[in-house]
Formats: C-alpha cells, sequence, structure tokens
C-alpha cells in the first residue's frame, strides 16, 4: 500500500504567536506550543500547518519574512523549535510550515542588496524597471488598503514590482539563482523534521497571473522544479499549495508536470456557503461537478475558515450578495470587496445546529479536513481590527486574564483576546469546554474519532445520490471493501432521503454517530434527517478491514 499519508490526515492551522504564550512576554511562542501539544494530541488532529514563524518586521504578519532560515526571536530559537518538532513527532503528529517565497520583505539582506545598484549579485532576485510602468493597477491583491503594484525606491533609482502590500518586494522566480535559494530553504527544513510546505500565493509563483517584466519560460516550470527536488529530499513530504484558481485551471497543479499532492478547494469552499446560506444543496452539488478529478495522488485539502477572508471572488455578483445577506450583513464585515472578515461561529449566529452541519460536511467532503485554530471550541472575531487582523485574536484557553494565552499585563499582549460578550473568553474557552460532555469541543474530538475510522472519504472514491430533496446533500465514498454513507440536510426542516444503494441495495447500515444498531435497507428505504442534521453509515455491517 502507497503511503499517502496526507489523505488520512486531520490537518490544523495555528499561528504560533497568537496560540500560546510560553514565557510571559506577551507573545506566542514555541515554548507555549509544546505544552500544548498534549490538547492538540486528545483533539485527534495528526498534523499541524505553522504560520510564518521567521524573523520578520511583521507588517504583513510575518508573511513578510526577512530570513528563511531562522525563528523569529519572539517565538523562540532554532533550539525550541527542535525540540517542538521532537515531541510533535513523539506524539504521532506531522508538521509542515508555509513557505512563503513570491516575495520576501524589504528587510531582507538579498532585496538591501539588491536596491544598492544594477551590479549587485542581487539585483535580479528582484523585478525591477528603470522608467515608470504604465500599468500599475493590475493584479493589486489587497484593494483598496493596496494602490499600485509598482513603487519607486529611491536607492535603486528604479520601480520594482510587488503584487502584494509596497514592504513586499516579488522575487524574480524566473532567475534560477533565486530558484536554488528557494530549494536551499526548503532542504533546510526538512532536514529539521517537516513534512511539507504550505506553499503561499501558488499562483503567483507560477508567473501566471503577473504582466511581468521577466518572462518565465514556462507557466508551472517554477513548481515543478521545486516538487522534483522536495521528492528527492523527503520521499513522504508534501505541497499544500494555496492556489484560488478557476475550475479549468486546477489540473494545471494537479497534472504530471507538477503533481501537487493537495489543493486547497476554494471553491468548494464559496459553493459550501453559498449552500448553506439557501439551505440548498444545489450549489455545492454544482460545484462538485464542475471540478474535474483529481490524479490519484492528488486530494483536495477542505476548510470552512482559514487565517484570510473568506474569498468569494468565485460567485456570481448575486450569489455573493445573498452570501453576505446571510453571514456579514454589515459592510464592515466584509474586506477587499470579495469576502468576508468573521469567524465562522458568529456567522452562524452560535447555532449550535448549524456549526455541526457545517463541520460535519467539512469532515465528510471528499478530500483531507482543516481545521483553524480555535474553531474547534466555535470562537468569534474581533472586528475592531483592521482587514484580516480580525480572525487572528489569541487562542482562548480558559476564563481567567488573557483567556489563559499569556500571563503578561492585557496592554503587553501581541494582539488583544477577544473578551466579553458571546464570544468573549469568559465564555468560550477550551477549559470550561472540556468540562462540558455536550460541548463543541468535545463535540469536535468525536467529529474526528469518527472521520479517522472511515478512511474511505480520504483515500477513496465518491458518488453524489441524486433523489434527494433539494436540502439534502448525500454523498457515499468507497474503498478497498468499506463504504459511507453520509447525508446532510441544510434546511431548517426535517427532510426524508432515499438511501438509493444500487448494487448495495439490502446491505445493513451501522450509524456512526448515533446508539442505533445497524438495519438492513432496500433501495427504496427513506432515512429521515432532521432539520439542520446529519446522519453517517457504513454500508456493510461491521465486518470491514483496512486492507494488508
Ligand atoms: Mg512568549
Amino acid at each position: 500500500m502507497t503511503d499517502l499519508w496526507y489523505k488520512d490526515a486531520v490537518l490544523y492551522e495555528l499561528d504560533v504567536k497568537t496560540y500560546q504564550d510560553g514565557n510571559g512576554d506577551g507573545v506566542g511562542d514555541f515554548r507555549g506550543l509544546l505544552q500544548r501539544l498534549p490538547y492538540l494530541a486528545g483533539l485527534g488532529v495528526t498534523c499541524l500547518w505553522l504560520q510564518p514563524f521567521y524573523p520578520s518586521p511583521n507588517k504583513d504578519d510575518g508573511y513578510d519574512v526577512a530570513d528563511y532560515y531562522g525563528v523569529d526571536p519572539r517565538l523562540g530559537t532554532l533550539g525550541d523549535f527542535a525540540e517542538f518538532m521532537h515531541h510533535a513527532r513523539e506524539r504521532g503528529m506531522r508538521v509542515i510550515a508555509d513557505l512563503v517565497v513570491n516575495h520576501t520583505s524589504d528587510q531582507h539582506p538579498w532585496f538591501r542588496e539588491a536596491r544598492k545598484g544594477g551590479h549587485s549579485p542581487y539585483r535580479d532576485y528582484y523585478i525591477w524597471s528603470k522608467d515608470k510602468p504604465r500599468d500599475t493597477k493590475s493584479g493589486i491583491t489587497f484593494p483598496p488598503a493596496q494602490d499600485s503594484v509598482w513603487t519607486y525606491d529611491e536607492s535603486a533609482e528604479a520601480y520594482y514590482y510587488h503584487q502584494f502590500y509596497d514592504h513586499q518586494p516579488d522575487l524574480n522566480i524566473a532567475n534560477p539563482a533565486v530558484r536554488e535559494e528557494v530549494c536551499k530553504v526548503m532542504g533546510f527544513w526538512l532536514d529539521l523534521g517537516l513534512s511539507g510546505f504550505r506553499l503561499d500565493a501558488a499562483p503567483f509563483l507560477c508567473g501566471k497571473p503577473m504582466p511581468r517584466a521577466v518572462k518565465c519560460p514556462d507557466v508551472y516550470e517554477n513548481l515543478a522544479e521545486f516538487r522534483e527536488f522536495l521528492s528527492w529530499r523527503r520521499g513522504d513530504a508534501i505541497f499544500l499549495a494555496e492556489a484560488n484558481v478557476p475550475a479549468d485551471e486546477v489540473l494545471d497543479y494537479f497534472g504530471p508536470g507538477l503533481q501537487i499532492h493537495m489543493l486547497f478547494s476554494f471553491l468548494r469552499n464559496q459553493y459550501l456557503f453559498l449552500a448553506l446560506a439557501r439551505g440548498d444543496a444545489e450549489p455545492l452539488v454544482r460545484c462538485l461537478e464542475k471540478l474535474p478529478g483529481h490524479p490519484a495522488r492528488g486530494q483536495w485539502a477542505n476548510f470552512l475558515r482559514n487565517h484570510d477572508e473568506l474569498d468569494l471572488g468565485a460567485l456570481s455578483d448575486g450569489e455573493r450578495r445573498e452570501v453576505y445577506a446571510a453571514f456579514a450583513p454589515e459592510e464592515g464585515m466584509r474586506a477587499y470587496g470579495r469576502g468576508i472578515r468573521r469567524r465562522l461561529a458568529p456567522m452562524l449566529q452560535g447555532d449550535r445546529r448549524r456549526l455541526e452541519l457545517a463541520y460535519s460536511l467539512l469532515f465528510s467532503l471528499p478530500g483531507t479536513p482543516m481545521l483553524r485554530s480555535g474553531d474547534e471550541i466555535g470562537m468569534g472575531e474581533d472586528l475592531s481590527r483592521p482587514e484580516r487582523l480580525s480572525v487572528r485574536t489569541p487562542m482562548q484557553w480558559s476564563a481567567e486574564e488573557n483567556g489563559g494565552f499569556s500571563t503578561a499585563p492585557p496592554e503587553k499582549l501581541i494582539r488583544p483576546v477577544v473578551s466579553g460578550g458571546d464570544y468573549g473568553y469568559q465564555r468560550v474557552n477550551v477549559a470550561t469546554q472540556q468540562r462540558d460532555p455536550g460541548s463543541l469541543l468535545n463535540w469536535m474530538a468525536r467529529l474526528i474519532h469518527v472521520r479517522k475510522q472511515c478512511p474511505e472519504i480520504g483515500q477513496g472514491e465518491y458518488k453524489l445520490l441524486k433523489s434527494a430533496p433539494p436540502s439534502v446533500f448525500a454523498h457515499r465514498c468507497e474503498w478497498e471493501n468499506g463504504a459511507v454513507l453520509v447525508m446532510h440536510n441544510l434546511a431548517d426542516k426535517p427532510a426524508a432521503a432515499r438511501a438509493d444503494l444500487d448494487e448495495r441495495a439490502g446491505e445493513y447500515l451501522v450509524e456512526l454517530f448515533g446508539d442505533k444498531n445497524g438495519e438492513r435497507v432496500s433501495r427504496t428505504r427513506e432515512i429521515d434527517i432532521p432539520g439542520y442534521g446529519s446522519r453517517w453509515f457504513r454500508l456493510g455491517g461491521g465486518h470491514w478491514k483496512l486492507p494488508g
């Protein structure tokens, strides 16, 4: 059996600096994260995705890297990192990290050297124009916070190109010397134990959307080169690419030249929220049918929310308005003219049934599920923070001061903890939910346990069951000898749907999330699903086992 571990993984995204402060200075660090490893193991997640922890002026929350070979001193030392990696491995957890090589910080030594003049060996590490480019607006990533993609540098006497903010000059990935540097960076962290990388802004690395001053020979060649290096260095390491691209470009990433292991499912994400807004499964079904199948070793990484805005750019204007009306009715809840800067729990008005519905969908959609830290307890956002910082507040561990995140005085915290109201740390925190058997946290741990017993979802083929009423999303996943049937009712009224088991009609259905025994189900048997409810079944009774 091939070891495609990422197909059975449960991913958990966290930012070290807002997770747990271990030395009382107000900033989360690797020492603090180490203390929380037992919690993460208990929750059942199997692979941590660490957001950038490298030295950085932190003008873009660490996505502006000033040194690819270090740890931000506020977060600890390389020694602390190695210690954390050891203990994560001891607990059977893998770790991947952000690889941010579309751009560097303007404080990176490469850029500082490059600014000195045309003779610097680092000049060609970036993209320059002596004359003022005619088009400075195309390709802006963060409107209206950003207003140009070219900025004049007095010292360099030229304009430099930046698809992100002006303090993040784009690396000239077409330069072989830059690609060599990127490979060296990957090799360094792989040797320290990482199982792969989340490729930040992957389409930009291909050079595809740029009105490039420098032409890449083949748009996907760069990524293919990185992919080959990765696999030579560490056979089981993966790329998880952030590529928010249309359906007809998906295979460019999964395809034979690139073979990216996992892609975040941005399209599914958007249509899932449209489906939830309407209480109708049709948008999700439409999206799944539109997406091409991926090759055997490819995989979708499914998510509900992450550390960015919920990007709704692929929806029509009308559809986007529907999602806004349902989940972000006020202008201040939105960002960049395309998305929502809220956490999931407040978007669903804290309705436990709808939260469970959303997470049940996340964990049963074909692919690998990813949780954003804090979502397991239903944390809320802080809309007083600018742009995406609203959803990047510190983890809420307890009802103690600072939510147990840090013992520093509140004014010294890297960012305020959400306090007071329905989502403040006083009401929403890990410690309180751990004591309550009926809490969202304990429900989530159970969901993860159930999901881990269903390799069919991550590894297998799926089939949509079409006979269901409009509010019901039902699908069956099969792998080796096993089969799992999952049904969701996206509306608040109870519904019933036929099991529609084709050649498997007559097999036992064993409820995976309930306490009922199995029953033999015929092709026409109707299954009741409560409003906003879900039902998980294993087909064929209790006799199944992993092959090999
Ligand atoms: Mg600290």
